[in-house]
């Protein structure tokens, strides 16, 4: 069952209407199913039954404290990438030994946070974050646990904003690097070498240069080993694509199964960090069409949401199913389905054949990733409400911002 489907018609969330939801909540709002999130939760779940494996969803997709807190409760850990992620996840119930931490620049009150909440692991991207993470460490008089993210230099056959794999990215450490480091992180006094991780880039729709990089992680494993250097975990990040049109990603168990196949007979607990693939499907984000503007050249449907909510077309070009809420009989055209703001690159879709009037709901599908968690104030436009629905209940799990709340922090300059 598809948690976004028609009856009589009309595109419902599970078991509430869409329309009844934009009349109840207003637009542009997000809609997020719970029964999609357990079902995406589960398909990895259920490939890793009895191995070892956690699945730490990468909050940045997706941040909202009902979508953590829907995951956490079925077992999910967490891949953070700042402070405020890590805020985000203990205030939404996670545990924190199930907790790792990506990214590139940590701060030193970062690193300390994470040390004080007793995470899991830190996926240290280079020699000067080992070096910080060790000092911070000694401070507390704790031991940071670690991983090195390594680059293990493969094409992602990606989107380039996305692909992060390859040796020209700013992220990991060179993969001929990584045995240095591990040694210098070996001697530190206040770290422990507890794993290895990658993540070479998103929107994957292709399994092999999954298993390309674990080849080489694979590889540099186990030279660590004839150094005495013992990993706990492999890392093996997220990346896995999903439909937004036409694409055709792996299933769960074709992406996984490769992977857990190499892997077998080693004793090394496996840690996925999946974001898109929990919750781009979730999600939808509902508007409503302002103006017509009908023309020779093009015609544009103005709708109420608009590229500060969801920035991924204009950002990556990416395409975005837009349908209507109760289709309506009527000429067929097509349509830019463009927002308010004041940009020629504020569309949300373009040349959608559509039977069109003012007033009229759409729902752009696959929203339920990187979309707002990415959207901003531009244009001095509050952030859109966000919606869970649990089977037949509709909760307010964001509730819309207000234009003061966007400048209740800024000051007028004193007088005269
Ligand atoms: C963004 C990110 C992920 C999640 O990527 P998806 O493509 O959403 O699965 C996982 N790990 C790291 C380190 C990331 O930066």
């Amino acid at each position: 069952m598809s948690a976004f489907a028609r009856s009589d018609g009309v595109l419902y969330a599970e078991g509430v209407s869409l329309a009844a939801i934009a009349e109840r909540f207003g637009t542009p709002c997000w809609v997020y199913s719970r029964h999609a999130l357990e079902a995406a939760l589960d398909e990895f779940q259920g490939e890793l039954a009895g191995t070892d494996a956690l699945v730490c969803y990468a909050v940045k997709a997706n941040s909202n404290l009902a979508v953590l807190d829907v995951l956490a409760r079925r077992g999910a850990g967490f891949d953070i990438v700042s402070g405020g992620e890590l805020k985000r996840v203990l205030a939404a119930g996670a545990d924190p030994r199930r907790i790792v931490f990506s990214g590139v620049g940590k701060s030193a009150g970062e690193m300390g946070l994470a040390l004080r909440a007793g995470i899991l692991c830190f996926n240290v991207e280079s020699a000067a974050e080992l070096d910080r993470l060790d000092a911070v460490a000694g401070e507390l008089g704790k031991v940071a646990p670690v991983s090195l993210r390594v680059n293990p230099d493969v094409d992602a056959r990606t989107h380039p904003y996305v692909s992060t794999g390859l040796k020209e990215n700013k992220f990991g450490v060179a993969y001929e690097d990584a045995l240095p480091l591990y040694r210098r992180a070996a001697r530190l006094a206040n770290l422990r070498v507890s794993g290895i991780d990658c993540h070479i880039g998103s929107q994957l729709l292709d399994a092999a240069p999954f298993v390309e990089a674990l080849e080489k992680i694979l590889l540099l494993i186990d030279r660590l080993a004839t150094e005495g250097i013992a990993l706990e975990h492999i890392d093996l990040g997220g990346g896995l694509g999903i439909r937004y049109r036409d694409e055709a990603p792996p299933a769960v168990r074709d992406y996984l199964q490769p992977l857990l196949a190499q892997l077998r007979g080693r004793k090394l607990r496996v840690i996925l960090e999946p974001g898109r693939r929990l919750v781009g499907n979730a999600g939808v984000l509902l508007t409503r069409v302002e103006y017509l503007k009908p023309g020779d050249a093009k015609s544009f449907a103005i709708v109420d949401a608009a590229m500060n909510d969801l920035a991924r077309p204009a950002l990556y070009g990416s395409w975005h199913e837009i349908v209507p809420v109760v289709p309506r009989q009527g000429p067929v055209r097509p349509w830019e389905i463009v927002g308010p703001v004041c940009e020629s690159g504020d569309f949300l879709g373009r040349g959608r054949e559509l039977a069109l009037a003012a007033g009229d709901l759409l729902a752009i599908m696959s929203a339920g990733a990187y979309s707002m968690s990415m959207s901003s104030n531009y244009n001095s436009r509050p952030r859109a409400a966000e919606v869970l629905v649990d089977g037949e209940h509709a909760h307010l799990v964001r509730r819309r911002e207000t234009v003061e709340e966007l400048y209740a922090l800024e000051e007028r300059l004193p007088c005269a």
